[in-house]
């Protein structure tokens, strides 16, 4: 028979959770501070719990998905000695160093815990392109990985706890370095030509995404010549009167690094020096 599932959280993120837990059949419980946000699931077949504690008692597998991680504190704190014995998957997005510590919270409970990253929004989750991220201890993420896929493509990415945080922001940030960059064009088209280019962009951001982890840099884009395409972009845009702050930093390190990468540098060595600035 499937897991039954409790979600602890029922914002815009935990309502589809538990949505997709129904939707696959699972005995799903729930819980949230504002109450009435359970009623559709109620309606769906879901059970409310009227406290935190009887929600988690309801199953062995408890899903929360809250605000961050001082609310998740705030709201399991009380309730740490139902936990023993059962798996806590904590889907709240935060900082590697907050999964660390929540894991090593969790493990004085008695909880196996997992932490997640979701890589979606909510109307993704449960339909294919879903992707969630999980770290924490392999057997946990294996006893439970069949209740997981219902929520969109289950991923372990390692046993570190702070794992699935880790890649999750980073690809947040790589994510908002490109939607740094579409603003930043929008800006140098101006409002006369803002539909024409955003009818583009899909496409081309998807076309180009492949090239992204190596900077674009191959045989058929030799770095000195991005390098010069970087340099009519930053002109363009003083001509086009759009402020170069954004460019300053976000293209002028690019053309540096491709330009070492032009010298002979590997890509490797360029990403330390990212790190290091
Ligand atoms: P919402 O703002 O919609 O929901 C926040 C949740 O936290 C609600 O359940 C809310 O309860 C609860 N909460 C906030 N403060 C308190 C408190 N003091 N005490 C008790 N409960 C509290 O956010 P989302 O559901 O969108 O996001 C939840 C998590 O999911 C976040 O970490 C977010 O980063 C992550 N996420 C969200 C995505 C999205 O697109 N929405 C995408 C990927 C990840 P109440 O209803 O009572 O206010």
């Amino acid at each position: 028979t499937d897991t039954p599932v409790t979600v602890v959280g029922l914002g815009a993120m935990g309502k589809a959770l538990a949505a997709a837990f129904l939707k696959a059949g699972h005995p799903t419980t729930v819980w949230n501070r504002t109450a009435g946000k359970a009623d559709d699931l109620v309606a769906n077949g879901a059970v409310q719990a009227a406290t935190v504690e009887d929600a988690i008692t309801a199953s062995p597998l408890v899903v929360v998905c809250l605000l961050d991680y001082p609310t998740l504190h705030k709201v399991l704190g009380g309730a740490a000695t139902t936990l023993t014995g059962r798996t806590l998957v904590n889907l709240t997005n935060g900082t590697p160093g907050q999964a660390r510590e929540t894991a090593t919270w969790a493990a004085g409970t008695g909880a196996d815990y997992l932490d997640g990253g979701i890589m979606a929004v909510p109307p993704m989750i449960g339909q294919p392109g879903s992707l969630v991220l999980y770290s924490g201890p392999r057997p946990a993420f294996d006893q439970h990985s069949g209740a997981l896929g219902s929520l969109g493509s289950a991923q372990h990415v390692g046993t570190d706890p702070g794992l699935a945080s880790l890649y999750d922001l980073a690809l947040l940030t790589a994510m908002y370095g490109q939607f740094a960059g579409v603003s930043h064009a929008l800006a140098m088209v101006g409002p006369e030509h803002a539909e024409a280019l955003t009818a583009l962009l899909p496409s081309w951001l998807i076309a180009t995404a492949p090239l992204s982890a190596t900077a674009g840099d191959d045989d058929d884009s030799p770095s000195d010549m991005q390098a010069v395409a970087i340099a009519n972009i930053t002109a363009a845009s003083t001509e086009q009167g759009v402020h170069p702050d954004l460019l300053r930093h976000l293209l002028i390190p690019l053309r540096d690094l491709l330009g070492a990468r032009a010298a002979g540098q590997e890509l490797d060595a360029l990403i330390d020096q990212v790190r290091t600035g």
